[in-house]
């Protein structure tokens, strides 16, 4: 359609104006000069521990060096840090976004090993370089005195990971909603992606009870560890589609006290995804029938039912909507300039993120790595390696300017 293709254009040279700007140059020339101490930031905010739920000591560092960055800083009762830029305009607003939590309970050791160049910590990938490139934006920033048109805010959010459901970044669409026009979120490494595709979820989980017993005086009581093994196997054998694209995974079990006890309680959490909303809501019913089944087979099997019967239940811990960022929105063409700009080729990605929330609300948002090299992230080998790392970070900073606008643009 040609008005929309006027549109794109005329946004695209929009953005890559931003680059003709002195100031915008010499941001993009601070992140070169500046890779040592971006490091050792990364390094100081991957050892201050972020478990799920308990983000509040890193929070506090992270406010400090946002506040080193000229920043109005606050922290909200969601316990979101956030850094205020104000532009020419506060009736809009674009955010920066990098979480703050990681997965990895409290007393993990959390140590940054440096080998070489290469940096290992749990967590030191995610999030740790999406919330040192938050920093290292919001500084260079900072540094070249760039005057957006919109307000800018600096967010380093909570509750991204597991059962934390996205709780920080819901908080947040629904303070600034009303004026919010883009959100771009720092999550892990690398430049090969562009997340524009929000990847609908669900975390249940199973709970079975039993009267519980001795393992040799009550043989033959149901027994709730057996009963989850029994409807597990049933829900493992469900057949998901390839495309859409739908998946399942069995993620933590527990119960039972001793072995020789049968236990009282057994539980599951598990985690379905899918392209398609309709093959989710299918898969989440397969869970619910395959342990209602496993239940039954149980019960029936059990010799003595006079010491009671299983319960059971499944309860949603965590969903996550779906949503679409239009590929003629100003933010995909001000990815797409900057990407242009500094020489980069990324893919279009669906995947489950931050940028759910906005992108569910109808607000413009992309999440996307903040350079150079990471891996096994959510392990204890998780590591990181900041060669090329410039490029995310010029790539980020021109997206955001690219939707933040300059103020002096309005006086030309
Ligand atoms: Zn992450």
């Amino acid at each position: 359609m040609p008005v929309r293709t006027v549109g794109a254009t005329h946004r695209a040279a929009h953005a890559s104006q931003a680059t003709e700007s002195p100031e915008v140059r010499a941001a993009l020339n601070w992140f070169s000069r500046n890779l040592g101490w971006i490091n050792d930031q990364q390094v100081r905010i991957t050892e201050v521990p972020a478990p799920p739920f308990q983000e509040s000591s890193r929070a506090e560092l992270v406010k400090s060096l946002l506040a080193d960055c000229g920043l109005e800083v606050s922290i909200d009762k969601t316990g979101n840090v956030i850094g205020e830029l104000t532009g020419a305009t506060d009736k809009e607003i674009v955010m920066l976004t990098a979480h703050l939590d990681t997965v990895f309970p409290p007393a993990t050791e959390v140590k940054v090993r440096r080998d070489g160049i290469r940096l290992s910590a749990p967590g030191i990938s995610d999030n740790g370089t999406g919330l040192a490139g938050l920093i290292a934006v919001a500084r260079a920033i900072h540094e070249a005195q760039i005057k957006p048109r919109r307000t800018i805010l600096f967010v380093a959010d909570v509750g991204e990971e597991g059962e934390g459901n996205l709780r920080g970044m819901r908080a947040l669409v629904d303070t600034y909603h009303a004026k919010l026009k883009a959100v771009v979120v720092l999550d892990g490494s690398g430049t090969d992606h562009v997340t524009t595709k929000a990847l609908a979820s669900r975390r249940l989980e199973v709970q079975i009870n039993g009267p519980g017993g001795h393992s040799w005086s009550d043989f033959g009581m149901p027994n709730p560890i057996n009963a989850l093994v029994r409807g597990s196997i049933r829900f493992i054998n469900t057949k998901v589609p390839a495309s859409p694209r739908t998946t399942f995974n069995l993620g933590q079990i527990e119960g039972g006290t001793s072995v020789n006890s049968i236990p009282y309680e057994a539980k599951l959490k598990v985690d379905i995804r899918s392209e398609s909303e309709d093959e989710l809501v299918k898969l989440e019913s397969a869970l619910r029938e395959s342990i209602a089944a496993g239940a039954r087979d149980e019960m029936e099997s059990s010799r003595d039912r006079s010491k009671g019967k299983l319960e059971w239940k499944i309860d949603v811990l965590g969903t996550r909507p779906g949503g679409e960022l239009a590929p003629n929105s100003q933010l995909f063409a001000a990815l797409r300039a900057a990407d242009d700009y500094v020489g980069n080729q990324s893919r279009v990605e669906r995947s489950s993120t931050d940028a759910n929330i906005p992108l569910a609300s109808g607000i413009e948002a992309i999440s996307i790595g903040a350079g150079g090299t990471g891996g096994g992230a959510h392990s204890l080998q998780e590591w990181y390696e900041p060669t090329g790392r410039e490029m995310g970070l010029k790539r980020a900073l021109l997206t955001l300017i690219g939707v933040s606008g300059l103020a002096e643009e309005k006086s030309k």
